[in-house]
């Protein structure tokens, strides 16, 4: 695995995985551009949650929904006053930051000062920032006092009152802005879910239990993004929301948490680098009655939520349907009477209807990726003493499956055949087949180890029976495939050349 954040990034703009956003103009900060790799290994990440999630399961149906909505449909699912993280100003050079942020990057002592001076734990981090949160002229002062240092300036920074700051991208709709012509960019994919429960339920009839799953945009304005794309502003997500009977979501819950650990394992995220954080009762988001955060052990950052599993109760159905007072919710909601529909469905065993529990696994694909890329960086030594940097992904996750190398770039029948050889593989729909005619084998093999390509095939002077010691005719119509992770090389007729790359790449 990656020992360090740096040589990851480094790894990535070197081969083309990702881009900093308008990096020509300057970069914008928070945004990201995948390149030519990294689409392809974003691309399979997302195509391998779907196929799990989806394709080899009985209960779940897919949606994409719209990116911007209703305002009505962020005001009451909560995020218009909830959605929010604290803010902090440092009047001596107007810098801003979130405030957990600030205080955790501080030097212990003056993390355990702060504590202190705010009057809770300092071994409870969450307690620490909610004080400061709620005692907003204290939390000044004990910033001030603790002598909490400005990460931009490095010196101790003069500190405004923290005061929350709503992360939801607000655009106007049409071509008239007025106090009403405006809507959000969904901050999470989950609320097209909850708004589009009738319909699937009506199109597909669904019973309990099912779920429905989202991979897509979702866009938050956080105060301080960093580290890479761990944090960034424009994100994608792949959720799940699963519509159960009340009384059976604490099984599902059980259930999701399984699934979900044995698909990380199934990308290469071994159990033991995943932590299953039990989310304090205290510390739960309002809407939550129980949630599991995965947290994954990222180089440079160590543990940090890769993944939150809740369950949401009948908080976000409650919350979205009209008639509330009939339908003797359990959930805490706001009033609500915008909405035109009565989010039920009959109860499976006494057909009266019933607000389902709903259960959500909500991974980033960004963290995903960052995680799937991590875990599979490799340094090695060689028995010659030379190192190389190899990505051992798993190979339904390589952005190139096998690339096709013409021995020499110059030599017109090597070139036309590995190109017939290529578009052979292509045709099998594995993924992208690469014709990689730079002419240095040596420089091509690097490459393809650091980009994580499973197989190499080369086409030499004895494919075409012209080798320069006189040409081994056994060997005509043959081609070498050399493996990535065990540098092995096997010679194999070009007519058997199908059939092995499907079956080692099935
Ligand atoms: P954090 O506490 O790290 O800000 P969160 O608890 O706000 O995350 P959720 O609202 O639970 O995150 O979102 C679900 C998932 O979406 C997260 O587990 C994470 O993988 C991803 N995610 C959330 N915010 C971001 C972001 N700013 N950049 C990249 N991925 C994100």
């Amino acid at each position: 695995p990656a020992t360090s954040m740096e040589e990851l990034v480094s790894l990535c703009k070197r081969r083309g995985f990702i881009f900093q956003g308008s990096e020509i103009y300057g970069g914008l900060q928070g945004f990201y551009d995948y390149g030519p790799l990294g689409v392809e290994l974003k691309n399979n990440i997302k195509a391998a949650w779907w196929r799990t999630n989806v394709y080899e399961r009985d209960d779940m149906e897919g949606l994409d929904s719209s990116i911007i909505m209703h305002r009505q449909v962020l005001r009451h699912s909560g995020h218009e006053a909830t959605f929010s993280d604290p803010m902090i100003d440092n009047k001596k050079n107007n810098k801003r930051y979130r405030l957990d942020h600030l205080v955790k990057d501080q030097k212990a002592d003056v993390i355990a000062k702060v504590a202190e001076l705010i009057g809770e734990d300092v071994a409870n981090f969450p307690a620490v920032v909610a004080a400061l949160n709620k005692k907003p002229a204290e939390a000044s002062a004990a910033l001030k006092t603790a002598g909490v240092r400005d990460p931009f300036s490095g010196e101790v920074g003069d500190w405004t009152e923290p005061k929350p700051f709503n992360m939801m991208f607000k655009t106007t709709i049409g071509p008239v802005a007025d106090e009403e012509s405006y809507g959000y960019l969904r901050p999470e994919t989950a609320q097209g879910i909850f708004v589009n429960f009738k319909n699937v339920v009506d199109s597909t009839s669904r019973r309990l239990p099912f779920g429905i799953a989202q991979i897509g945009k979702a866009f938050r304005n956080e105060i301080t993004p960093r580290n890479f794309i761990f944090r960034v502003r424009e994100l994608e997500q792949m959720e799940i929301e699963f519509f159960c009977t009340p009384g059976t979501d604490e099984d599902w819950h059980q259930h999701w948490l399984d699934a979900r650990l044995a698909w990380w394992e199934a990308q290469g995220i071994p159990r033991s680098k995943i932590d299953i954080l039990d989310v304090p009762k205290e510390d739960l988001a309002h809407y939550s009655k129980r949630t599991y955060d995965l947290m994954y052990d990222y180089p440079t950052l160590g543990y940090e939520e890769i993944e939150g599993i809740a369950n949401r109760s009948d908080y976000d159905l409650g919350s979205h349907t009209k008639a509330q007072n009939e339908l003797n919710l359990t959930a805490r909601v706001e009033e609500n009477n915008d909405s035109i529909a009565k989010l039920t469905i009959p109860h499976p065993e006494t057909n009266k209807p019933v607000v389902p529990f709903v259960i959500e696994p909500s991974a980033g694909v960004d963290r995903a990726l960052l995680a799937v890329l991590s875990e599979a960086f490799t340094k090695e030594t060689l028995e010659n003493g030379n190192e190389r940097i190899v990505l051992k992904l798993k190979p339904h996750l390589a952005p190139i499956k096998v690339a096709v190398i013409p021995l020499a770039r110059n030599k017109s029948e090597l070139v036309e055949l590995a190109r017939s050889i290529k578009s052979d593989l292509q045709k099998l729909g594995l993924g992208r087949i690469l014709l990689e005619d730079s002419g240095n084998i040596g420089k091509a093999y690097r490459r393809h180890d650091e980009i994580g390509t499973p197989y190499c095939v080369t086409v030499d002077f004895d494919t075409i029976g012209q080798s320069a010691e006189g040409a081994d005719q056994s060997l005509r119509d043959t081609v070498t495939i050399r493996d990535r992770d065990t540098l092995a090389q096997e010679r194999i007729k070009i007519s058997e050349l199908s059939g092995w790359i499907a079956a080692h790449l099935k």
